[in-house]
């Protein structure tokens, strides 16, 4: 089952965590800034070799000073009204990230709230969409592992995902 747990993604011990990135791939703010303050300045400098990524795609990193092995890095949607597209490329960004992982075989890897913060969009339709694309790999993986930073979040993440399984 998805694993839904409060705290700080830079400090799990998995094959991969997910970074909410820039198109850059070269580092930013929010969980973003957290990743590539944990994994140290060699992040930085391998995802310079990666030529950046679109919306919706996702790059794989070693994880470099980070307990976990790599960093998959996926870019979200930034929400503007939701009439462009924004619920097709969020659930890309979470989708692409899970085919990437797959075809390297890590078996167990934790997301973040993917475009909830300065992206804007508007997290109880993010968690439901994040929940359902986790829900469909679960028998793929050992181990899906949302991680929410607030206790809100948290707790919303709880809510939604009891009311998906019909509780
Ligand atoms: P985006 O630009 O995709 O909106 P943000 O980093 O601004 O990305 O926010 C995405 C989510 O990541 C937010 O819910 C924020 O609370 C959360 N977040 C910030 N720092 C961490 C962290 N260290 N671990 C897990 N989640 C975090």
């Amino acid at each position: 089952m998805v694993e839904i747990v409060q705290g700080d993604i830079t400090t799990l011990d998995v094959d991969a965590i997910v970074n909410a990135a820039n198109p850059s791939l070269l580092g930013g703010g929010g969980v973003d800034g957290a990743i590539h303050r944990a994994a140290g300045p060699r992040l930085r400098e391998y995802n310079k070799t990666l030529g950046g990524c679109p919306p919706g795609e996702a790059r794989l990193s070693p994880g470099f000073d980070l307990p976990a092995r790599h960093v998959i890095s996926t870019v979200g949607p930034v929400w503007h009204a939701g009439d462009q597209g924004e619920a097709q490329v969020l659930e890309n960004a979470y989708r692409n990230s899970l085919e990437l992982a797959l075809a390297n075989g890590i078996r167990s890897i934790a997301f973040p709230a993917i475009s909830t913060g300065v992206y804007g969009y508007p997290k109880e339709q993010a968690a439901r969409i994040a929940l359902r694309v986790m829900k469909e790999y679960e028998p793929k993986f050992d181990r899906i592992i949302a991680v929410l930073h607030s206790p809100e979040d948290y707790e919303r993440y709880r809510r939604v995902l009891a009311e998906m399984d019909g509780g």
